[in-house]
């Protein structure tokens, strides 16, 4: 796979974990890269910069303290860093959210973080994953048809089926159509907005595994020098 091309007017996405911040087995403590918010202060001086993370935005103020648009739960959110955001969850999602929350077995092992409406069930620190993914088997067939069962790294998530980051990015870069969205991602859920963009973006999966990205760097050093030559030369005039 070719390294990705530096593109004039970009329109970036940026998933969070595993692109700009090293996987911690505490998510609450997964910071990004040193260089990461200084790098983002001065793209955003330049181009428009969007976050796109799975977690709950209140989640990123205090580990990315900059002030970006973001789109949190995997497009169930959306607002600002450290700013006013809302959540976009109908009411029949939401009760059924809550009622498979309250039957989520005991599990040694296995970690439920709330994420306001929805939940991330994290096996990373149980003793005997297969264990945990037998154990949550019964639970997982009470899931609706309605909701969409996420298996990413050690984590499981539900989202309504219609609606992901391949949805919520589609929507913002309708916004700006004279820029190239490039979204940068590594898990399952940005292979939707891999997907939504496949037609007018740059997409770049990093690290290994099946994609449907054009294009890979293989971790987060790679993606900081990737965004670092966005900064080497002045922006072209509008
Ligand atoms: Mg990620």
């Amino acid at each position: 796979m070719a390294y990705p091309p530096r593109v004039e007017k970009p329109l970036f996405f940026l998933d969070y974990d595993g692109t700009l911040a090293p996987f911690a087995p505490d998510p609450k403590r997964a910071r990004p890269l040193p260089e990461v918010p200084a790098l983002l202060e001065a793209l955003r001086r330049h181009h428009p910069v969007w976050i796109v993370t799975g977690r709950r935005l209140e989640d990123l103020d205090e580990l990315l303290p900059v002030p970006l648009p973001a789109i949190g739960l995997h497009g169930l959110q959306r607002g600002q860093i450290g700013g006013p955001r809302e959540f976009v969850v109908p009411e029949v999602v939401r009760r059924e959210l809550a009622r498979l929350r309250a039957a989520i077995p005991h599990v040694p092992g296995l970690w439920i973080e709330d994420k306001g409406p929805t939940f991330a069930l994290h096996y990373r620190q149980a003793p005997d994953e297969s264990a945990v993914l037998r154990a949550l088997e019964p639970w997982l067939a009470q899931v609706p048809d309605t909701l969409e069962v996420i298996r990413g790294k050690k984590v499981i998530e539900l989202r309504p089926r219609d609606v992901h980051k391949g949805t919520a990015v589609r929507a913002v870069a309708a916004q700006w159509p004279d820029r190239t969205p490039v979204y940068i991602g590594d898990d399952t859920t940005d292979e939707d907005a891999f997907r939504a963009l496949a037609e007018r973006g740059v997409t770049i999966k990093v690290g290994d595994g099946a994609t449907a990205a054009r294009y890979r760097l293989p971790d987060e050093s790679a993606v900081v020098a990737y965004l670092r030559q966005y900064l080497t030369s002045p922006p072209a005039p509008a």
